[in-house]
C-alpha cells in the first residue's frame, strides 16, 4: 500500500515529467474505484494544463489549470505512470488502466488499479481544504507543528496502543504501517504501549525517528512490499532499508532476537521484544 514516501516521490517524478503538459483528452475504461468516477470527469479535464504537483498525507493534488485540482489517492495497489516517449513503457495489464490521459507532447498519463480501491476527484482548488478526504487530516509529519511536545500532549490520557496513535491521520497525516513499524522500532518503543504511558522524550525520538525514516525512504523512492511502482514503472528501492516490517521471525539486526508480529488495530505490527520496551 503506498504510503507518504511513495507519494512524495511520486509526485517529484511527475513534477518533473509532466509539469506544464495540457491534457488533451481523458478516457475512463473503468470508472468503479473505491468511489465512482463522475461522469463529467473526462469532459471536466480536457484541454487543461497540469499546473503544478501537490501532497497532502497519501494524496496527490494534481493542480490543473481554470482552479481545478485533481484528488488522488492511489489505494491499495494503484499506479499512475507517465508512458511514451522515453517515460514508463512497462507491462502494466493494460485490465487494470482504468483512466488514461492523454497528453500535448504525445505522451499519456495512465491510472492503474487492479483492486481498485483508489480515488480520483475533481476538486474546486479553494475548496480543498474543506473537502472531506482533507479537512480532518492532522498535521504533515514532515512539518513543523509534528514535534515532540505536540504528540506528548495527543497522547496523554490515551490508551489506544501508540502505533495506532501515531497511524491515525487526525494525529499525524501520513504515517502508515510500514513506517509506523520502523519509526517505534527506532524509537525502542514497542507498538502495542498504551499511548499514555509513552515520556515526553520517547514522544521525541518518535517524531525524531519518524521524520527521519520517512525521509530517507523519499530517497529511496519509497517501499516497494508488493506492488507499488512509481510513474516510470520502477520499484521504490527502501524496502532493503526495513529493521522490522516484513521480517516476523527473522532476526533483529540490533540484538539478533525473532522480529515478532502482532496484530493491533487488524494490522500486522513488528516489533524486536529485546529492543522496544
Ligand atoms: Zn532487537
Amino acid at each position: 500500500m503506498p504510503e507518504l514516501p511513495e507519494v512524495e516521490s511520486l509526485r517529484r517524478l511527475l513534477a518533473e515529467s509532466a509539469r506544464g503538459r495540457r491534457i488533451v483528452s481523458a478516457r475512463i475504461r473503468e470508472s468503479r474505484l473505491r468511489r465512482r468516477v463522475a461522469g463529467d470527469f473526462t469532459r471536466m479535464v480536457a484541454g487543461r494544463t497540469i499546473d503544478e504537483l501537490r501532497r497532502r498525507a497519501k494524496y496527490l493534488l494534481i493542480d490543473l489549470s481554470g482552479e481545478i485540482t485533481l484528488l488522488a489517492h492511489l489505494g491499495m495497489s494503484g499506479s499512475l505512470t507517465h508512458r511514451g516517449a522515453g517515460f514508463c513503457d512497462e507491462d502494466f495489464d493494460p485490465a487494470h488502466d482504468h483512466l488514461h490521459f492523454q497528453l500535448d507532447d504525445g505522451t499519456a498519463l495512465v491510472y492503474n488499479d487492479p483492486r481498485r480501491f483508489g480515488l480520483l476527484k475533481l476538486v474546486p482548488t479553494a475548496q480543498l481544504d474543506a473537502v472531506a478526504e482533507l479537512r480532518e487530516l492532522g498535521p504533515e509529519p514532515l512539518g513543523p507543528d509534528f514535534n515532540a511536545e505536540y504528540l506528548f500532549q495527543r497522547a496523554r490520557g490515551r490508551r489506544v496502543a501508540i502505533k495506532n496513535l501515531i497511524m491515525d491521520q487526525r494525529i499525524v497525516a501520513g504515517i502508515g504501517n510500514i513506517y509506523a513499524s520502523e519509526a517505534l522500532f527506532a524509537a525502542h518503543v514497542r507498538p502495542g504501549r498504551a499511548a499514555q504511558r509513552v515520556t515526553r522524550a520517547e514522544a521525541a525520538k518518535i517524531v525524531e525517528f519518524s521524520r527521519a525514516i520517512l525521509t530517507r525512504a523519499i530517497g529511496s523512492g519509497g517501499t516497494t512490499f508488493r506492488s507499488y511502482r512509481d510513474s516510470r514503472g520502477l520499484p521504490g528501492r527502501f524496502a532493503t532499508d526495513l529493521q522490522v516490517y516484513g521480517r516476523e521471525g527473522e532476526r533483529c539486526y540490533v540484538c539478533g532476537s525473532p522480529i515478532k508480529n502482532r496484530v493491533l488495530g487488524q494490522r500486522a505490527s513488528f516489533y524486536c521484544a529485546a529492543c522496544q520496551h
